[in-house]
C-alpha cells in the first residue's frame, strides 16, 4: 500500500502517520524529519536545506526527490509506504510517478487532511509551547505564516494533480485525533 498524507503543516499527519505506521506495520516517510536530521547532522544535505526552513521555504525540488527515491528503495518499504510532506510540488510528483512507474508500482491513495488556516496557527503555537526547549525552529508564528503561504502558492496545485487521476478521499482534520485515525483505518482496509 502505497499512500500520501496531504495537507497544510500543522494538519495532524505527522500523528496520524505514528498510528498507521504501527497498525498496519508500514513505515511513515516524511521528508521534514530526514530534512532535520540532515541538519543535525550537519551533513551536506543539511547546509543545503537549513536556510529554506529555516525561513518557510521549500528546499529545491532535486533534494527531496533524490532522498525520497534512495529511501523508497529500502527493504522496509517493499510493502509499502506513507508519504509525509512529500511531494510539495507538482514537479515532485510527476518525478514520483516516474519512480514508482520504474519499479512497476503506483501511488494507491492520497489522503487529504482538510482544516482551517487560523485553527492551525493556534494548533502550532501550542505545538511550540508544549515542546519548550525542543521546539522546531521553523514553529513560531511568523515563520508558520510563510509556510502557510508556501503550502497554499506551491503545494495546493499537487492535490489537483491527484484529483484528476481520482486518488483523492477528503478527511476531517479537524476532528479529534481518535475520529480521524478510525476514519482512515476504515479506507485502508478497503484500499489494502
Ligand atoms: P515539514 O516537517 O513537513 O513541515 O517540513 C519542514 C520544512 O522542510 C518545510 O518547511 C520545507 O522547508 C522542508 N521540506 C519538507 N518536505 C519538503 C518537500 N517535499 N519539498 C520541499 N521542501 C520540503
Amino acid at each position: 500500500m502505497r499512500l500520501i498524507f496531504f495537507g497544510p503543516p500543522g494538519a495532524g499527519k505527522g500523528t496520524q502517520c505514528a498510528i498507521v505506521e504501527q497498525d498496519f506495520g508500514i513505515p511513515a516517510l516524511s521528508t521534514g524529519d530526514m530534512l532535520r536530521q540532515a541538519v543535525a547532522d550537519n551533513t551536506a544535505l543539511g547546509q543545503d536545506a537549513q536556510n529554506y526552513m529555516d525561513s518557510g521555504k521549500l528546499v529545491p525540488d532535486q533534494l527531496v526527490i533524490n532522498i525520497i527515491k534512495e529511501r523508497i528503495q529500502l527493504a522496509d518499504c517493499h510493502r509499502g509506504f506513507i508519504l509525509d510532506g512529500f511531494p510539495r510540488t507538482t514537479a515532485q510528483a510527476e518525478a514520483l510517478d516516474v519512480m514508482l512507474s520504474d519499479a512497476n508500482i503506483a501511488v494507491d491513495r492520497v489522503i487529504s487532511f482538510s482544516v482551517d488556516d487560523e485553527e492551525l496557527v493556534s494548533r502550532i503555537v501550542r505545538r511550540a509551547q508544549d515542546a519548550g526547549i525542543n521546539a522546531r525552529s521553523d514553529d513560531n508564528e511568523n515563520i508558520f505564516r510563510k509556510r502557510m503561504e508556501t503550502y497554499h502558492a506551491e503545494t495546493k496545485p499537487v492535490l489537483d494533480y491527484y484529483k484528476e487521476k481520482e486518488l483523492v478521499t477528503e478527511i476531517d482534520g479537524m476532528a479529534p485525533i481518535e475520529d480521524v485515525s478510525s476514519e482512515i483505518a476504515g479506507l485502508l482496509k478497503q484500499t489494502a
